[in-house]
């Protein structure tokens, strides 16, 4: 029987575990033998769901090092020989997957978005070109067919139904663990556009006049957002950038000020009720998807809207 593996990523187990579908896919409901390798932490959330679970114990110090995670599952791969990797596309599986494939030699399929498996070939779709294209890559004679995959692609529904083997590892390293970690600590945020009822999000149609946005947003009471564009070029910081490599955001109201709406940047817009874009081109994507669409420019718009939302609110007083 084949032999599938996942990894589960440390910062969301149970999500990882949902990569599972991508084995049904491929070989259908029971057609491999599932296995999950973990990096410490409590497994009861995956339990019942994979054949195996090999749980490694990182020795102290060395929890971010990712050719070490990657050594122990080639010696993983060297005992089972897995017909199939998968790994999350996450922060941290986006860091493992190249390091993994050059030790086992074998090609890597990045960021995969839809799978589908026929007589012993496979076939992974992601996007090219920024989202403008996708592009279909099929397996044909590698002996192991690896892919990171996006967690948000795939739903596996199937109940819990295994008993499920635990493997404990608990590998010595020789020497000083060659990473230091000298403190740990989560970043203090006071503002989470994730929390936001409604977001002004800039693109690369506002860009350096970014600023203009709180101009909108005071009024509104909204918080303010961007897209990686603004992010890339140094005028908004990662925190408030929206979107696959961002957050996912689920605001009532998402104001998209000169954004085109690249599929990287609407994968982060979850369940949000209703879009406005202000665009100089009515065919940007983003306009496809949004309740109204305003066509011209998006700063000319904040002026005009902000001054009319002062005025009616100085009107009531
Ligand atoms: C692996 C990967 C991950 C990525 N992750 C993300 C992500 O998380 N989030 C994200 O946003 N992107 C992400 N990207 C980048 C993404 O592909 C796009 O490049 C980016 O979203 C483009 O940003 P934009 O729409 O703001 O800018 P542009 O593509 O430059 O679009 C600008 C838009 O503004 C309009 N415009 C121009 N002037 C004006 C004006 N005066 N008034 C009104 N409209 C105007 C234009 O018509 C255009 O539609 C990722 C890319 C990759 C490869």
């Amino acid at each position: 029987m084949r032999k599938a593996l996942i990894y589960l990523d440390s910062q969301d187990r149970k999500q990882s575990a949902q990569l599972l579908e991508v084995i049904r896919r491929i070989y259908g409901d029971g057609g491999a033998k599932t296995y999950a390798a973990a990096f410490g932490g409590n497994l009861e959330a995956i339990k019942g769901f994979f054949d195996e679970v090999h749980q490694f114990q990182m020795p102290d110090g060395c929890a971010y090092d990712m050719r070490l995670k990657a050594s122990y599952i080639k010696q993983l791969h060297d005992k089972e020989s897995f017909s199939c990797i998968v790994i999350p596309a996450t922060f941290e599986g986006r860091m493992m997957a190249p390091i993994l494939a050059v030790k086992l030699q074998t090609g890597l399929v990045a960021d995969v978005t839809e799978v589908t498996g026929e007589d012993g070939s496979v076939r992974m779709v992601r996007p090219a070109f920024d989202g403008k294209l996708m592009a279909v890559i099929e397996n044909e004679d590698s002996d192991i067919v690896m892919m990171s995959a996006r967690l948000s692609a795939f739903q596996y529904k199937q109940a819990r139904i295994r008993d499920t083997k635990i493997v404990y590892h608990t590998p010595d390293i020789e020497g000083e663990p060659p990473i230091k970690v000298i403190a740990e600590g989560r970043k203090q945020s006071t503002e989470d556009i994730r929390d936001a009822e409604i977001l002004v999000s800039g693109g690369g149609g506002v860009m350096e006049r970014f600023p203009s946005l709180h101009q909108l947003a005071e009024p509104l009471h909204a918080m303010v957002a961007s897209s990686r564009r603004l992010v890339d070029s140094g005028i908004t910081p990662r925190s408030i950038q929206v979107g696959q490599s961002g957050k996912t955001v689920s605001p009532r109201l998402y104001i998209a000020l000169g954004i085109y709406g690249s599929l990287q940047h609407i994968e982060g817009l979850d369940h949000v009720e209703d879009i406005i874009s202000v665009n100089i081109n009515r065919n940007a994507p983003i306009c496809s998807l949004s309740s109204i669409v305003v066509e011209g420019d998006a700063i000319e718009f904040i002026e005009k809207l902000s001054t009319k939302i002062k005025k009616e609110k100085e009107k009531q007083l």
